[in-house]
């Protein structure tokens, strides 16, 4: 097969498609199941940072195995992040995807906070959309399923010397991708975590980086064995303040009806910047949700479930887009539960807000779609 241009105006990216795709009867049946994953489209993208040459090379290729020298540095030094967005597939079978520019940003901002180099946005976006349009028969329809989209860059200077690397390689694969949690909109459980932190003040906490979820594994462990779905954050210093869920923002409803408002904590510079946060910032205050900003602690979020103030907690976040938080259980603090154990009417609103836009049901006033098919 000859390589050819993808005719984008973004970056160049030379296409040589696999000469095995999956056959369609197969894909169908990924499709109609696709779970999390799991299974990944015929083909990829990958190019290459060097010192000499900056970025180049930029190329879509067949899915596969990649070679690497054992003394591949990220393999030991951890020089590697990573971004998560999607494809949807709307009922005139166009393809979007959902304010990738941010996503752009932001892998461009973890890969200045590990030191490693910057990928221009048009070769982020240039990436997506010839992977997209390569694999176009790999994006489900229906409203919980999507394309899932996984940019990721990693050090590939050989040698164990520990300094910033002079060879790095950016890869984008793709997963079709049906409901992140399998019980779908049913509550989790959280573990609200005294013992670990997941970032501390002047570390990586904001950078989208493997590390931390490295890091974020042992807390699992430790939630799963409290019966726990998931972990909750706190802040490293007090240990007081919630920061996270897992690998998702949240979010708190404090009263009901036409006096529900929302509060997320604030990005103190240890928590993710999630683009799905900052849009429900904006689709609540669209629906006339007063939404804000502001700082919980555990003994708020315990006393606000007894007293009625604190109606729902959902987290949010580009895979699961919200699920709501049913039960809290804490060493220190008791265990409660939220919204009795069931998923509030904010919570579901909001849901359903969002997705309607992404899989162009409802209109996209902030022009936060992006069309690629
Ligand atoms: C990716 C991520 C999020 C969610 O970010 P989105 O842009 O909304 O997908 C939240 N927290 C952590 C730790 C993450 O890695």
């Amino acid at each position: 097969m000859t390589a050819t241009d993808s005719g984008t105006a973004l970056w160049p990216i030379s296409v040589t498609p696999s000469d095995h795709p999956v056959d369609s009867a197969e894909r169908d049946e990924v499709l109609a199941n696709p779970g999390f994953g799991q299974r990944f489209t015929d083909n990829m993208v990958r190019a290459t940072w060097t010192l000499d040459e900056g970025w180049h090379d930029a190329r879509l290729e067949a899915y596969g195995p990649l070679s690497l020298d054992p003394a591949t540095n990220f393999m030991h030094y951890g020089q590697a992040i990573f971004e998560g967005l999607k494809a949807y597939r709307h009922a005139d079978d166009s393809i979007w995807t959902f304010r990738p520019l941010q996503n752009a940003e932001r892998f461009a901002n973890s890969a200045r906070r590990l030191a490693m180099a910057e990928l221009p946005p048009e070769l982020f976006l240039g990436s997506i959309e010839a992977l997209v349009r390569q694999d176009r028969a790999w994006v489900p329809s229906g409203q919980e399923r999507s394309l899932y989209l996984r940019p990721f860059m990693i050090s590939t200077e050989v040698g164990l010397g520990v300094r910033p690397a002079n060879r790095y390689e950016y890869l984008l694969i793709a997963s079709p991708a049906g409901a992140y949690f399998p019980r779908g909109l049913t509550p989790v459980s959280v573990w609200v975590s005294e013992d670990y932190v997941r970032a501390a003040p002047g570390g990586t906490g904001e950078a989208k980086c493997a590390g931390n979820y490295a890091a974020s594994l042992v807390a699992q462990a430790e939630a799963a064995s409290h019966g726990c779905d998931q972990v909750v954050w706190l802040d490293a210093v007090e240990r007081r303040w919630i920061e996270e869920m897992g690998g998702m923002n949240l979010y708190f409803v404090y009263g009901s009806g036409d006096s529900a408002r929302l509060v997320t904590p604030s990005l103190t510079g240890s928590l993710l910047p999630g683009i799905t946060r900052s849009s429900l910032l904006t689709v609540a205050s669209d629906l006339g949700i007063p939404a804000e900003e502001g700082r919980i602690s555990v003994e708020e979020w315990r006393d606000g479930c007894a007293s009625g103030e604190i109606t729902e907690v959902f987290a949010c976040g580009t895979a699961a887009v919200i699920t709501p938080v049913g039960e809290v259980k804490t060493r220190g603090a008791g265990a409660w539960s939220v919204s009795n154990g069931g998923t509030g009417p904010i919570t579901q609103q909001l849901r359903s807000a969002l997705l309607d836009i992404q899989t162009g049901v409802a209109p996209d006033r902030h022009n936060w779609l992006h069309r690629l098919v």
